[in-house]
């Protein structure tokens, strides 16, 4: 499971080192026509590009060192290097906004010298169109690897369509001196260099306060807890973001009666449960408190059917019948008969016995006796027994009720 996840880190970063050479080439060349036509708007789309670059190199640079091991001086990993590294370069970000900004400014009374409007045009045209399609691609992987980050990629690449017709209408508006209009370009270039400044900003600020994830992040987790046999309730989930991961920790109620063996078990299958359906969490750590339920499906192997006055059977597999009592607090909310099928059977009819009243999902069993073999299918599903005697149903009921029964740790038999 490990092994996969660093699988998918490594994959999400071939694709972040791909789009780093592809977009910075891109940038490069918008760059020198920029500087040879002389258009300002193809410039300041380059800074624009130039922008999203460095927030993948963030992103690459974080992945990267995700991979590596926690140390003893740095025990929860080096995840918060990303977060950092994408902080410093937020602010690089939005200066170069500003930078863009008052350059607009000035452009809305003055006009750009275009000397190779056709050239210019088309790096344009080819840089919306290269990464139109890069970003579909972007989104694909990162919606297979669950890499948010390369999918919100992907997505802000795709939209470089619409910056790049507003960059071709800036370069003719130059060109045919149609006032105002260059400037205002330029202006609206460099508010979406400042959306992606504030936006990194914001992520990696999130990030190092140990921000939350989404709700639907959360209740997928919760789900994943409470799928777990065993797991009574959750309470106190908390998760936090961390670089690229996320940890977190829960209380769960475990009932009372398990031991710290099962107790141990579970836990483990509930962390185990958790990574493999949510590759983005690191470590989860649980707490397990006693629980103790307030309702109760009770067994009980009668003789008769005569409602709570029956009469208890003094044999477990071979009873004529099984009341099933529903049971909250100290109040009966009901109950009902089922006939034993296996009353007759010539061998083991307790284990077909035990896997009906797990069927039913009762929890607590009473009984008067009970085999090995009986016994440990009912433990095995979390079913507690409690021993008693030769009683009308009503009054061990009651018993219960006041915590008087004594609860069996062994068989009353060795065999079944
Ligand atoms: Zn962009």
């Amino acid at each position: 499971m490990i092994k996969e996840r660093e699988e998918k880190l490594k994959k999400g970063q071939k694709v972040a080192g791909k789009a780093i050479w592809l977009e910075g080439f891109l940038v490069l060349l918008k760059f020198i026509v920029g500087l040879l036509s002389g258009s300002l708007v193809l410039i300041s789309d380059a800074i624009h590009s130039a922008s999203d670059v460095v927030s993948i190199i963030t992103s690459w640079f974080g992945l990267k060192i995700a991979q590596r091991k926690a140390s003893q001086r740095f025990p929860y990993g080096f995840y918060k290097a990303e977060s950092l590294g994408a902080l410093l370069i937020s602010f690089l970000i939005i200066y170069a906004s500003w930078e863009m900004f008052t350059k607009g400014y000035d452009r809305l009374f003055s006009f750009s010298q275009i000397k190779m409007p056709l050239l210019a045009i088309g790096i344009s045209f080819l840089d919306a169109l290269v990464l139109f399609f890069f970003g579909k691609y972007e989104i694909r992987v990162g919606k297979q690897i669950g890499a948010q980050s390369l999918t919100a990629m992907g997505e802000e690449n795709r939209t470089h369509l619409f910056s790049s017709t507003a960059v071709l209408i800036g370069i003719l508006a130059a060109y045919y001196r149609i006032p105002y209009l260059e400037g205002l370009i330029i202006i609206g270039i460099s508010l979406l260099i400042f959306k992606i400044g504030l936006m990194a900003t914001k992520n990696s600020v999130f990030a190092l306060m140990d921000v939350s994830p989404s709700e639907p992040f959360k209740d997928k987790v919760g789900e994943a807890i409470e799928s777990v046999p065993g797991v009574e309730e959750f309470f106190d989930l908390r998760l936090r973001q961390s670089g690229p991961f996320v940890f977190g920790e829960t209380k769960v109620g475990i009932r009372k009666s398990i031991d710290v063996k099962r107790a141990h078990e579970i836990s483990e299958k509930i962390e185990k449960n958790i990574k493999k359906k949510i590759p983005k969490i690191d470590s989860f750590s649980i707490h397990v408190e006693p629980f103790r339920s307030d309702f109760h499906h009770l067994v009980i192997p009668v003789r008769d059917k005569k409602g709570l006055d029956s009469f208890l059977s003094g044999y477990f597999g071979r009873a004529p019948y099984f009341l099933f009592i529903n049971l909250k607090g100290k109040k009966i909310k009901g109950f009902y008969f089922l006939k034993n099928p296996y009353k007759n059977k010539s061998v083991r009819a307790g284990l077909s016995v035990s896997k009906m009243i797990v069927k039913q999902k009762s929890d607590i069993l009473l009984t008067v006796e009970i085999g090995e073999i009986s016994f440990h299918v009912l433990k095995d599903n979390l079913i507690d027994v409690y021993q008693v005697k030769n009683e009308k149903a009503r009054k061990i009921i009651n018993q219960f009720i006041e915590d008087k029964l004594p609860q069996l740790v062994e068989a009353t038999r060795k065999k079944d």
